[in-house]
């Protein structure tokens, strides 16, 4: 979502060249890990009641989760911690990995660098990790960026993904995965630190952040999408905060007000992207069943129950949705809602009708937001580069790869 369709500055590493241990080729992968189930569907307690089940006691069962997703081991040989006869057995019954990487681009600048995962029945999906140098308010952090459907229904005319349709929803272990592919990434980061004396070995940090803003809209695929954050939050696993865990809709009010009842202390972003229904309808599809007032209500219900700001998107589309009027009705329609705006210059896709609302507009629109007291942020721009807008990747690659 924070880039423009620019040549391609870019380094392209197909799965056989990465450092990353992949199987061979695609179609070998995915016959292998088609074979077997994989552990990563399992949630915590499922995964205890099944080694249960097996004969291994309470605590096997706890040694395996965080050889998962704390050390996130690449096979069940790695697992030194468990005995050879139930790595054995693990082996026979479940793969772990559920996703084949099938193209890899890194940022000139080395702060972005974008996934294409092969899932085992050949779809595509991207995950984008983004790295923030410190900025003296806040640490430096590592944010993965993760899809929850490969492709989405919903249709958004600035989009890429919106442009290619459903697929279908993510599993949990797809899910999941992206963010264990991206601490496995993190971490290589982090050991290479810790050699060249820039970091001490007890610091090891990993992603610090993840967002549910990659390819699908996550609270369609809720239960999957939920379950994921819980495997995600557990403190012996992947322990990233729930603070830290961002989850981005285009506006579905039944499962906010879902949301705002689960014990989760996550953030809530909602891509508004226009301050009135007709500007929204004209870009996004599912104003017609869910308007700008039904969204904005159901916005104060969860941020009463919940006592979180909300944070709402708003792609700013040059002659579209970025006029002082709009800005200054934008502040109207918030106003006396807990809230932070983050406003994104579009990246133009392919086939969208939209350019880039200038600097300076952008700034006036902001202007109009403060003029109401509402408080916003125009976007780093990060992967500028290489596509690492929502849905962009896979674009390409089905032109480069013929996937
Ligand atoms: N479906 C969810 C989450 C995935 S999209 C949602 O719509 O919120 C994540 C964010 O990227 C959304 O705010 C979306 O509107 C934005 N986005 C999509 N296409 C974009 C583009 N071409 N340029 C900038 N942002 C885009
Ligand atoms: Fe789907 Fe979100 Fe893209 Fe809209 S912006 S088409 S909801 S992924």
């Amino acid at each position: 979502m924070f880039t423009q369709l620019s040549p391609p500055l870019m380094t392209t590493s197909p799965s056989s060249s990465s450092s990353r241990s992949f199987e061979p080729t695609a179609t070998d992968a995915s016959e292998a890990l088609a074979a077997l189930p994989s552990i990563l569907e399992l949630s915590r307690d499922e995964l205890t009641s099944t080694m249960l089940e097996m004969g291994e006691k309470k605590f096997r069962a706890d040694q395996l989760w965080r050889s998962i997703y704390h050390e996130t081991a690449e096979s069940f040989e790695q697992m030194s911690t468990l005995s050879k006869p139930f790595r054995e057995t693990l082996n026979s019954k479940y793969s772990i990995s559920t996703l084949t990487e099938a193209m890899a681009l890194t940022s000139a600048d080395g702060s972005t660098s974008k996934s294409l995962y092969r899932l085992h029945d050949g779809e595509l999906i991207e995950t984008v990790m983004m790295r923030y140098e410190t900025d003296g308010h806040r640490r430096n952090r590592k944010t993965a960026c993760i899809s929850t459907q490969a492709g989405c229904a919903l249709g958004c005319t600035f989009c890429a993904t919106g442009q290619q349709g459903l697929r279908r929803n993510l599993t949990v272990g797809e899910i999941v995965a992206q963010v264990i592919e991206m601490q496995r990434i993190a971490y290589a980061e982090d050991e290479s630190q810790v050699e060249s004396g820039k970091r001490t070995k007890g610091e090891l940090q990993g992603v610090t952040n993840v967002v549910f803003m990659g390819m699908g809209e996550p609270l369609a695929n809720y239960k999957n999408t939920m379950a994921a954050v819980r495997v995600l939050n557990d403190g012996q696993g992947l322990n990233i905060g729930a603070r830290h865990i961002t989850v981005s809709t285009v506006g579905l009010v039944p499962q906010i007000l879902q949301l705002a009842d689960e014990d989760l202390q996550i953030n809530l972003a909602i891509s508004l992207h226009a301050p009135d229904n007709t500007t929204r309808s004209q870009t996004m599809p599912i104003n017609q069943r869910y308007p700008v007032e039904d969204l904005i209500r159901a916005c104060h219900t969860y941020a009463d129950k919940t006592k979180r700001r909300i944070f709402f998107e708003y792609v700013l589309l040059k002659e579209q949705n970025d006029s002082l009027e709009q800005a200054q009705k934008l502040g109207r329609l918030l106003n006396g809602l807990h809230c932070h705006v983050n406003l994104i210059p579009v990246n133009p896709t392919k086939e969208g009708p939209f350019e880039r609302t200038d600097l300076e507009a952008a700034k006036r629109f902001q202007s109009g937001l403060k003029q109401y007291g509402i408080p916003s942020t125009l976007r780093m721009e990060k992967g500028i580069d290489i596509n690492a807008g929502c849905g962009q990747l896979r674009e390409r690659a089905i032109d480069i790869l013929g996937a």
